[in-house]
């Protein structure tokens, strides 16, 4: 095995070195394993000179193995303890990827336009141990904000991307699965041993994959409003969307308007694909 990933030992000196004691609160499972680090980088399909965004990358477990394949990496790290030290590590561990390294001190959920005029071109894929408890909006925010991005690769947990990855009809479609497929297409691409983390987690992990869509399927405008309805239907989704619908809608044209998009009104939420909505924001303009 090469020495220039991280492993157990050094996972747990380099904690200690900092003092840093793993928190729940920002879902801090570092991952211990080079065989899995590897794994996700080879899944993610990452090549030398791709441009990556890796979010929290904490003691840079995964990033090494990103610089490892030659790509270039912008990692965002809210922990600033963890931010200070990773560009240490890189230099330490694999010296010639110096230079294609940068962390951005922030919480990834404020991730702003103006952070993306200081790198050298935008990311095309990202790669990230998500932190578990608020993998789906740092995902979305991601998505809404970097159009560039074409492919991803994330681990997170279990529940959250088989729902995700979820189709029309299953129990686990709702509302992230329809807005995900706003995006692209998803898959669960593997499982991951709770025996690669440090600390070891209480919940199982999944490998989601993320290829975008070829063309954007509505404009930003046309985003927005389906994703009002997408939000609407799913917070009753026990109901038909004719009564779901009504807050977003108005209540004296929502059958008219879901009737000239071609969708049963009596439909629930969990029918529809994404297409449906954008189709009945599409007839209620
Ligand atoms: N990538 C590392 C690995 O695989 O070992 C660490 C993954 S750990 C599951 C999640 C990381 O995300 C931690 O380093 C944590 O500090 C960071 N983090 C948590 N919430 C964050 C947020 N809102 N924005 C950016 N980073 C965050």
């Amino acid at each position: 095995m090469s020495s220039a990933l991280l492993g157990p030992v050094e996972v747990r000196e380099l904690a200690e070195r900092l003092d840093v004691s793993p928190t729940k609160k920002l879902g801090q499972n570092f991952v211990i394993d080079p065989n899995t680090v590897r794994k996700i980088v080879r899944l993610a399909g990452v090549e030398s000179g791709n441009l990556v965004i890796e979010i929290g990358p904490g003691l840079g477990s995964l990033t090494l193995g990103i610089t490892e394949v030659g790509a270039d990496v912008t990692a965002i790290e809210i922990d600033s303890r963890l931010a200070a030290e990773l560009p240490n590590t890189i230099r330490a561990m694999q010296p010639e990827a110096a230079d294609r390294f940068r962390v951005i001190h922030t919480d990834a959920l404020d991730l702003s336009a103006e952070h993306l005029a200081t790198l050298p071109g935008q990311p095309t894929a990202l790669v990230a141990n998500l932190p578990y408890n608020v993998s789906v909006p740092i995902l979305m925010h991601l998505l809404e904000l970097i159009p560039e991005l074409n492919r991803g690769l994330v681990m997170v947990q279990a529940e959250v991307g088989y729902r995700i990855a979820a189709g029309p009809g299953s129990k686990e479609y709702g509302s992230p699965s329809a807005k995900a497929a706003w995006y692209g297409e998803w898959g669960i691409a593997g499982t991951v041993s709770r025996r690669v983390f440090w600390p070891v987690p209480g919940v199982d992990s999944v490998l989601v994959s993320y290829v975008k869509r070829d063309a954007p399927i509505g404009s930003e405008t046309e985003r927005v409003r389906t994703f009002e309805l997408v939000n609407a239907a799913f917070a009753q989704r026990r109901k038909m969307i004719r009564q779901a619908l009504q807050s977003v809608l108005g209540a004296d044209r929502t059958v008219e308007i879901i009737e000239a998009a071609g969708i049963a009104p009596t439909a629930r939420a969990e029918q529809l694909h994404i297409e449906d909505f954008l189709a009945i924001a599409r007839s209620g303009r």
